[in-house]
Formats: C-alpha cells, sequence, structure tokens
C-alpha cells in the first residue's frame, strides 16, 4: 500500500472513531434534556414570567443560555424554543443549498436534523459549500456536513445518509422526519421528494440556484396541526399543482454545467432555514412563502414574490382522488438521470466516436487538415482548451450550421469535443444530419470529453 493510501485508510479510521465518540457524546449531553422536553409538565411546576404569561419553564439553564437571542424574538420565545429542539428535518442534498440552511437549523437547536447526499466532497464544491472544507476532499458530503454541523452544535442529533435517494428507500428515510428542505438539483428528486411529501403530509421547502438566480417556496402546506390558522382545512399547492410534468431533459441547467455564484445558493439556503424556523413555531400559511415563490436576481440584486397557483383540485398527487399513491421510478419517468455525474450519452454510433489515446495521435499528425471543434460555451473556452481548437459554443451552432459544415468539407478529419462527451455528440448529429454521406466518416466525437482527456493523455489539463 503506498503512502496515500496508508494515510486515507488512518483519516476514515479516525473519522470513524470521531463519529462514534460524538454520537455518545450527543447521548450522554441530550438523553435528560429531551425526556424532559417531551414529559408533561405537572400545572403545579409551570412557571410565570413578570409579564405574566405563562411558559412551561422546561428549557434548560444551557439552552436559554444558547439560543437566548432567538427566545427574545415574540415569534418564537420559550415554546417556539421548545418546538425547535423537538423539531426533525430532513435536508436532501449537503450542496449549495443543504449547506447554510442546515448550518442555520443546526445553530437553531432543531433537534434532529437529516442530512442525505450521495455524493463526495470534490473541489468545485467548495466555493459555496460551506460545510466542507479542504481537508473534506473524497469523503462523504453527507459525513462531512454531519460532522461540521455538530462541530457547530453538539447538543442536536445529526444523522448523515450517504446514499442516492430514490423511490426504494425515500419514504423509510422520510417518515422519521416532520419537514423536508429540498436543496438538490435536479428534476427527478425534486419530483420524488414532492410525492413523498404529498404522502407524508409534511411540507417541502424547496429551493434552487443556478448562475446569478434563485428561487424559493414552499409546497405542500397544511394548515390542520396550526392551531394559529383561521382556516384549518387550508392546503397549499404542491410541486405539480404547479408543474403538472417535468420539463425537457435539455431544458434544465445545473451548476456544474452552467456555473453558479457562490452567494446564491448561500442567500437561499438561509432562507431555507428561515423558513422552516418559521413553519417550525407556528406561523400561518400567509406569512410562509405558501402560494408564493420568492424570485432572488442577484444581477441587481432584488427580490420579488410572484404568486403561484392554489392548489389544484385534479393534481395527480395532492387531490382528494390522486393518480399517484406510491413512488415512481423518477429518472424514468423525468427522463434524466438524478446523478449528472453519471450522465452518459450514446447518441453516435462506435464509428463515429474516438478516444483521447486516438485523438492525441491524429493532433501529431502534420500532414492532414484536422478541425478540432470545441462545443463548450465561450468562458469555458476561455478558462482552458487543447491548442488548436476552434470554439462553436453548442447553444450557438443552429445558427452557424452551414458554415461550420463548408469548413468541414475542406478538413480531412474533425473531432468534436466538450467537457464530458455528451454535448459534442449532439453537435456532431447535427452535422451529420445534414452533411454529405462522403464526409461522415471522418467525422468523430471525443468519447468522454476533456474529462477522459485529462485522464488518459494530459494530466495537466484542468477537470471541472
Ligand atoms: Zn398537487
Amino acid at each position: 500500500m503506498d503512502r496515500v493510501s496508508v494515510l486515507e485508510q488512518e483519516i476514515a479510521d479516525l473519522r470513524k472513531m470521531l463519529h462514534e465518540k460524538e454520537t455518545e457524546l450527543y447521548q450522554i449531553k441530550n438523553g435528560w434534556v429531551m425526556r424532559q422536553l417531551t414529559t408533561p409538565v405537572e400545572p403545579e411546576r409551570q412557571n410565570y414570567n413578570n409579564s405574566g404569561v405563562q411558559y412551561s419553564g422546561n428549557l434548560p439553564k444551557w439552552a436559554i443560555e444558547r439560543y437566548s437571542r432567538q427566545i427574545l424574538l415574540p415569534d418564537i420565545g420559550v415554546a417556539g424554543q421548545e418546538k425547535l429542539c423537538k423539531a426533525r428535518v430532513l435536508i436532501v442534498g449537503a450542496g449549495g443549498l443543504g449547506c447554510p440552511a442546515s448550518v442555520y437549523l443546526a445553530g437553531s437547536g432543531v433537534g434532529e436534523i437529516g442530512i442525505v447526499d450521495y455524493d463526495t466532497v470534490d473541489v468545485t464544491n467548495i466555493h459555496r459549500q460551506i460545510l466542507h472544507y479542504e481537508k473534506d476532499e473524497h469523503v462523504s458530503k453527507a459525513e462531512s456536513a454531519a460532522q461540521t454541523l455538530r462541530s457547530i452544535n453538539s447538543r442536536i442529533k445529526v444523522t448523515p445518509y450517504s446514499i442516492q435517494l430514490d423511490s426504494t428507500n425515500a419514504m423509510q428515510i422520510a417518515a422519521n422526519y416532520d419537514i423536508i428542505l429540498d436543496c438538490s438539483d435536479n428534476v427527478p428528486t425534486r419530483y420524488l421528494l414532492n410525492d413523498l411529501s404529498v404522502m407524508l403530509k409534511i411540507p417541502l421547502i424547496s429551493g434552487s440556484a443556478l448562475q446569478m438566480e434563485g428561487q424559493l417556496t414552499i409546497y405542500g402546506y397544511r394548515a390542520n396541526n396550526n392551531p394559529k390558522e383561521m382556516n384549518g382545512n387550508y392546503t397549499g399547492p404542491c410541486y405539480r399543482c404547479v408543474f403538472p410534468t417535468p420539463p425537457p431533459p435539455e431544458a434544465v441547467g445545473s451548476c456544474s454545467t452552467n456555473g453558479v455564484a457562490g452567494p446564491i445558493p448561500g442567500v437561499i439556503g438561509a432562507l431555507q432555514a428561515l423558513e422552516a424556523i418559521k413553519y417550525i413555531v407556528g406561523h400561518s400559511h400567509s406569512g410562509l412563502l405558501v402560494e408564493r415563490m420568492l424570485l432572488f436576481d442577484g444581477d441587481d440584486t432584488t427580490f420579488r414574490t410572484v404568486k403561484l397557483r392554489p392548489r389544484n383540485s385534479e393534481c395527480a398527487a395532492c387531490s382528494d382522488t390522486p393518480s399517484i399513491c406510491q413512488l415512481l421510478d423518477y429518472e424514468t419517468v423525468c427522463k434524466t438521470q438524478a446523478k449528472e455525474k453519471d450522465l452518459d450519452l450514446h447518441i453516435l454510433p462506435p464509428e463515429n466516436r474516438t478516444l483521447p489515446t486516438d485523438l492525441a495521435g491524429v493532433l501529431n499528425k502534420t500532414d492532414q487538415r484536422h478541425l478540432l471543434i470545441d462545443v463548450r460555451s465561450e468562458p469555458e473556452f476561455l478558462m482552458c482548451r487543447i491548442d488548436g481548437a476552434v470554439n462553436y459554443p453548442i447553444e450557438k451552432i443552429d445558427g452557424v450550421l452551414e458554415k461550420l459544415v463548408g469548413e468541414i468539407e475542406e478538413c480531412d478529419q474533425v473531432t468534436f469535443i466538450c467537457r464530458r462527451g455528451n454535448d459534442s455528440q449532439i453537435a456532431a448529429k447535427k452535422v451529420l444530419d445534414v452533411i454529405g454521406e462522403e464526409h461522415s466518416r471522418k467525422i468523430k466525437d471525443l468519447t468522454g470529453g476533456l474529462h477522459a482527456w485529462s485522464k488518459h493523455v494530459d494530466r495537466q489539463f484542468p477537470v471541472y
């Protein structure tokens, strides 16, 4: 075993030991506190403060001190703090949204936090995913997040779930929680979480952030257990009431493809935590982002809210006669994968695909006219590129197809290239559809894209 493997194993063992000790510490510190909070109070033991307002007197000294800044708020108070200490929140996604959301929920004393993420930390995450540090690279994000949250508040219970949430495991996990925060980044998970929240009758606080914009709303709110509601029968819309069918996969962006400014998910994640706290302490739906969506535009730093349609009496998920009564295979329904990293399209036939080492061989030949077409966006192309490549961003390729075909016809060999080898196939296919058959054999796409180029040919090429 080389030194790196030895160190990695030792660190993994130490983390496991740390986790066990933190769990033991949590149990010792909180065993009696949670018992106190869940034991009904005898009337003669209740206390009254100076203003004559009754409070249960259940909070221990450390909790009063620790949470005093929020207990001072009339909307929270001692009763609200007790609710927070008993609350159980499931956070799906330990990324740009899940990190800030869980920091504030842990800080506020939410009794149990579950955090789900299948992925491991990589260096591209750290500019916005504030629970992960350089030392956490290649560690499970759920574990890394849990560890940081425990160091922020050792009085709460944090459970990491290092798995891909899907229809086989979601119900079992979510049944232990009272609220779900959707901090995910893909469409199948959004539909999964929506149907889960409707079936469990718990709200879904849904956030999203991309490039310079963020969105936030609460789906599936039910008034029936909140005494402050005027209308106890009120139910807010679910995600399917507003978006009955999934968007086409090509219409959906992602942070890894389109980029995101770090503070954008920071803002939205913090507001997800705020809505969760308000919900837990008992705000009525008019004060929560129910039937309304907050839109944050980081370009001109403006917030606005738009009204959403009310609950749809015909909704497939939340109507009185739903057609969706069990969780589905959401990747099939949404025609896309929940794990973006695994997305591996097979559009071109094998004869139109080439391997990185073969491309390197072609690039070394000087007797051939070779055209290397990079279809990534202009900022990506400016960030890093293979020498000699020309940039035809895929989103603009339709407008210049004729010119491009003319150039290709003049060359002996043409290779389309992108980051991972999916867009390059789409672009090559557009050309193959219109170019004469005599030219089709010289058109290739680089299998695995620049990631594969970096792995097999040029280790110095940045992987992002
Ligand atoms: Zn609905």
